[in-house]
């Protein structure tokens, strides 16, 4: 390869990047892949994900008791999406291809790479309305052993054996700025080399230019993630008609490098951004006692307990219970007038029930085997994992205490004097009231029970009933939940070869897109709403397919 040519550039070593690299060099392609950040971030925010992914009738699934089936995943898809657009044409295809995916080749091909799934399948984003509504009728979120690390591992590996044979080039701290245009088709990127940064993994670096490149080849494959890192452009692609105004103060639940800015890049080159107001950002935030990006925040993934009270201390109603509805939650809280929220719960609901979002929050996935899981998560008494136990200790969001009266102090010290103690104490003490019978009029302790059905929960995720005002199952805890940028669901739109389609409707020779600056694929193949997981997994055949396209010369 000579040093400023190639078959194809990828701009963006995320998932979907490496994964668009790997098949382009399995097809004997040169490829020169960019990436504005140092070699040492390589795979984007992969790297720090909890390696969930969306698949369906898997023999882990079948294991735990769930009757799954592309049929089921289909209309659980479209009840979330509901797609009411022109412009979700490309959308709805994917969506259709994905599921059939995620319910055929997906896990047999990730097994034969290598990859390998935590046992007790998770059940994300439950929806709690109606059956043809949005939500997952049943458990698919399928966590990876080695969680991002683990997934991306083996698309890095497939990348540098094709370094290795000469086929692909990376190279890093190389900011895309311009995408270069011959009679309307793409031949080549040009932009700065940023000065070398030695900033830890994840942590802001420098933008100093120290010089300039540019790379030619017949088609150009944008893979440069969404825009959770911007408040800016979050909050100027707010829908507000539907979620009212964006918060002033959220936390950052992705880097610094997740800026959007090859978005406005591949529209000047004839790309066109599709939904662009929908997005996924959730409302169970904390501020990281140890942050290593800018405002960064932690999502907490919660079990269904947690009783969930707004910033004057009102109990929010179903279906905004913990894991159900993010965006229907994300509305309710903000129609309170305050940003943010409360989670009150026990220690016995901490301990079985709150997972951190993260690769990072959950050394024993990532690092670990059976054994650490058993150590960290099962043998441990009372007490939560050790990085919960530490957003418990030094975390400014969360209040522990023996007393009610106690915790409320916590809480109007941190929120500025909301909450009334005896109109919180009113309706804990209902709630409790409801533990004596294993059935209810409560919605949540109804779905509390139900949860307790699926084996999974049962056994790691749903804490047994009981009284939140018994001392003996104390302390109490209040965590305060800001809400927590993530990701952009709109994007370029494409068709199933990942090449960009023009707002003439139109493919734009040359240009690709595919990840999440392509809304995962499409220009948004989750509509509305996600039901998780489908994040790393559309990178992962978005990229591939990308990869894949015969119109990559
Ligand atoms: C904490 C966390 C937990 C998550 N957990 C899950 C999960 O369990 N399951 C799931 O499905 N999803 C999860 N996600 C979401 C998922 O990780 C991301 O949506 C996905 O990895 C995005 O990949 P990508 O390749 O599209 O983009 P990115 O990973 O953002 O990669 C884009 C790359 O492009 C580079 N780039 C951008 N602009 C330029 C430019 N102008 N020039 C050169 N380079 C550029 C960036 O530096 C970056 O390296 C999680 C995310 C986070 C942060």
């Amino acid at each position: 390869m000579t040093n400023n040519s190639a078959d194809a550039i990828v701009v963006g070593a995320g998932l979907a990047g490496l994964a668009a690299a790997a098949e382009l060099g399995d097809r004997g392609k040169k490829v020169i892949v960019v990436d504005q950040e140092p070699a040492h971030f390589l795979g984007g925010q992969a790297f720090w994900s909890l390696g969930g992914l969306f698949m369906v009738d898997t023999p882990e699934q079948r294991r735990m008791g769930i009757k799954d089936s592309y049929d089921l995943a289909l209309r659980d898809w479209m009840g979330s999406a509901q797609f009411d657009r022109d412009e979700d044409a490309w959308p709805r295809k994917w969506a259709e291809a994905y599921v059939e995916f995620a319910a055929g080749e997906m896990r047999p091909w990730l097994h034969d790479m290598g990859l390998r799934w935590f046992p007790i399948v998770g059940w994300a984003e439950r929806g709690g309305s109606y059956a043809d509504g949005h939500g997952n009728s049943v458990p698919r979120f399928h966590i990876t052993w080695g969680t991002g690390p683990g997934v991306l591992e083996h698309f890095k590996r497939r990348v540098r054996d094709h370094v290795g044979n000469g086929l692909i080039e990376l190279k890093f701290r190389h900011q895309v700025s311009h995408i270069i245009m011959q009679n309307s088709a793409a031949k080549g990127v040009s932009g700065e080399v940023l000065a070398d940064d030695t900033a830890p993994h994840g942590a802001k670096t420098n933008r100093d230019e120290v010089g300039e490149f540019e790379f030619y080849a017949p088609a150009v494959i944008v893979t440069s993630g969404g825009i959770g890192g911007n408040f800016e452009m979050v909050r100027k692609s707010w829908p507000r008609d539907r979620l009212g105004e964006p918060p002033q103060d959220m936390v950052a639940g992705v880097p610094f490098h997740v800026d959007g800015r090859m978005i406005g890049i591949s529209e000047k080159a004839g790309g066109h951004v599709i939904n662009g107001d929908r997005m996924w950002h959730y409302t169970e935030g904390v501020r990281n006692w140890n942050p290593i990006w800018p405002s960064h925040g932690i999502r907490i993934l919660p079990g269904p307990s947690s009783m969930w009270f707004d910033a004057e201390g009102n109990r929010l109603k179903p279906p905004c219970l913990p894991g159900f509805d993010t965006l229907g939650t994300l509305k309710e809280i903000l129609k309170t007038g305050h940003e943010y929220s409360w989670f009150v719960l026990t220690q016995k609901v901490i301990k079985k029930e709150f997972a951190l979002s993260g690769s990072e929050q959950n050394p024993d996935m990532t690092d670990g085997g059976w054994k650490e899981v058993l150590f960290q998560r099962i043998l441990t008494g009372s007490k939560a994992t050790a990085p919960v136990e530490a957003f418990k200790e030094h975390g400014e969001d969360f209040i522990v205490a023996n007393t009610l009266t106690e915790l409320v102090n916590g809480m109007n010290h941190l929120g500025g004097g909301l909450i009334d103690e005896a109109h919180l104490r009113a309706q804990i003490e209902a709630r409790d009231y409801q533990i004596d019978n294993p059935f209810t009029k409560d919605a949540q302790m109804a779905a509390i029970l139900a949860a307790r059905n699926y084996r999974g929960d049962k056994l790691i995720r749903t804490a047994k009933p009981h009284k939140f005002l018994d001392p003996a199952n104390g302390p109490l805890i209040a965590v305060k939940l800001h809400v927590l940028t993530r990701k952009t669901l709109g994007g370029l739109q494409t068709n199933l070869d990942s090449q960009m389609v023009g707002a003439d409707g139109q493919v734009v020779p040359g240009l690709f897109a595919a990840g999440e600056v392509a809304g995962f694929g499409g220009g948004g193949y989750h509509g509305y709403n996600a039901l998780e997981g489908s994040f790393l997994g559309g990178c992962i055949f978005s990229g591939r397919n990308a990869g894949r396209s015969r119109a990559v010369a």
